[in-house]
């Protein structure tokens, strides 16, 4: 993949193009957006150009040659001058101890080893070396004081690219020595027409294109996942809707049940993360899905403005049975469940309580 075929971010490359076209190349950046807008695959094709031996410019846009040896080093995975940093590499650092440990900051540990120690070494293939950070938003704040240095005063030949989706969670002095290139969303028809032609049926298009805020990479994710978990959110949602008290409990273990095969199937899908980091995120995909249902019963919207807009009768249901002040109390349940499954408190007992509370507020309004 080259530089010219990054989907729909086009004022992001224009922004790195410019500065090439100067001369005037920073060597510390942060790539800001929500996850799976293009940030990585932005990155991953900007420091191909940076590595390439002839790149090409054709209308003012520079690009890789797609032929040198460098270019064919980074296509095969195997460049020596290319490093992608992510809190996983924890498995990988000497200290035996340290390896056994689940990351859920970026560790100082995978920082010092694979990022600082390295970037003073002189680049073995092209004339430059470069560092992709992903998650650079839990970089902790030991991990990013470490780092202050190196992007002070990089070294000449590196360059640092930090991909970032909470640009408050770093700390100032970390912003202020980066150039800051901003992915915004991506236009929901575009996400329509993308998914249509990889297969996915409009509807199941059109409510993932919807539900993740405009991020295609999230939404290819989450509609390749076996088993569907379009039609889970169908059947999650039924649920929810008519839930009682009597049923939390089982709702709660179905979720769970549900969560451990889809775990399995994003494992197969993307290697690089750790199960347990998986599971947590599809947890709170499940969270979020509450949150979509509560919020579209909240603003009253006409079926068709909806986030599920497929289920409109259901989401009239959960408005009616509760209203909007009820939705908006159990959007702030929804949070701290987040929160909940973010600190790894036992998740079952975290659904548990969210749907007690999501029936009880049935209750209260009947
Ligand atoms: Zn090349």
């Amino acid at each position: 993949m080259n530089l010219s075929e990054i989907f729909c971010q086009d004022k992001a490359v224009n922004s790195l193009q410019r500065a090439y076209a100067c001369g005037r190349l920073p060597h510390a950046y942060i790539f800001a957006g929500a996850d799976g807008v293009g940030k990585f695959c932005t990155a991953g094709t900007w420091s191909k150009l940076l590595l390439c031996y002839s790149p090409i410019i054709k209308d003012n846009f520079a690009d890789s040659c797609g032929k040198c040896e460098s270019c064919r080093c980074f296509e095969g995975d195997s460049h020596p001058d290319f490093h992608h940093i992510y809190k996983e590499l924890i498995k990988f650092v000497k200290d035996a101890q340290k390896r056994k440990r689940q990351p859920v900051d970026l560790p100082i540990d995978v920082i010092r080893e694979f990022l600082i120690d390295k970037v003073q070494t002189k680049p073995a293939l092209s004339a430059a070396k470069v560092f992709i950070v992903s998650e650079a938003e839990k970089l902790n704040a030991a991990s990013q004081n470490a780092l202050l240095k190196v992007l002070e005063e990089p070294p000449a030949a590196s360059f640092i690219i930090l991909l970032c989706t909470k640009l408050d969670n770093l700390l100032p002095t970390t912003r202020s020595r980066c150039q800051i290139v901003r992915f915004g969303p991506l236009d929901e028809e575009k996400i329509i027409a993308h998914l249509v032609q990889a297969g996915i049926n409009k509807n199941e298009a059109k409510f993932w294109a919807r539900f993740t805020g405009g991020s295609i990479g999230q939404a290819q994710m989450l509609s390749a996942i076996e088993p569907s978990f379009y039609e889970i959110k169908k059947e999650f949602l039924k649920r929810i809707c008519r839930c009682q008290l009597a049923d939390s409990v089982d709702i709660a273990q179905w979720i769970n049940s549900t969560a451990s095969k889809l775990t399995e199937s994003w494992m197969k899908i993307k290697n690089d993360t750790s199960k347990a980091d998986i599971g947590r995120q599809i947890k709170k995909i499940f969270v979020q899905m509450v949150i979509s249902s509560l919020d579209d019963a909240m603003k009253q919207l006409k079926a068709e403005k909806m986030i599920n807009f497929d289920q409109a009768g259901q989401i009239q249901a959960i408005e009616q049975n509760r209203g909007a002040e009820n939705c908006a109390k159990l959007i702030e349940d929804c949070f701290t469940a987040g929160r909940f499954i973010d600190a790894s408190v036992n998740e079952k007992l975290v659904f548990e309580r969210l749907l007690i509370n999501f029936a009880n507020s049935a209750m209260i309004t009947n």
